[in-house]
């Protein structure tokens, strides 16, 4: 779950979600975020995504970790370069 930063992350309303205080960034039932689209995997509001979606690096341990598990994947966004 991505949580957003006060002051520094804007995004629409309609995608975002409280959880004991924190705004996050709302999931579907099956965990993706909703910005993600489900069919082209690619991130819906890339020009404006949060700064932690700014700062994770696909390749790094923790992506490598959701590839590895098949029923996870589609968890991980396409990036611009990708298309
Ligand atoms: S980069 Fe991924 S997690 Fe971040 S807002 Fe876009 S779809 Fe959501």
């Amino acid at each position: 779950m991505v949580e957003l930063i006060a002051g520094v992350d804007h995004v629409p309303e309609v995608l975002v979600v409280e959880h004991d205080g924190v705004r996050c960034m709302d999931q579907r039932g099956d965990g993706a975020c909703v910005a993600l689209d489900a069919l082209t995997r690619l991130c819906t509001i890339y020009e404006d995504r949060p700064r932690t979606c700014r700062e994770f690096n696909r390749g790094e341990s923790l992506c490598r970790k959701i590839l590895a598990e098949p029923d996870r994947r589609h968890l991980i966004p396409r990036v611009v370069s990708d298309r």
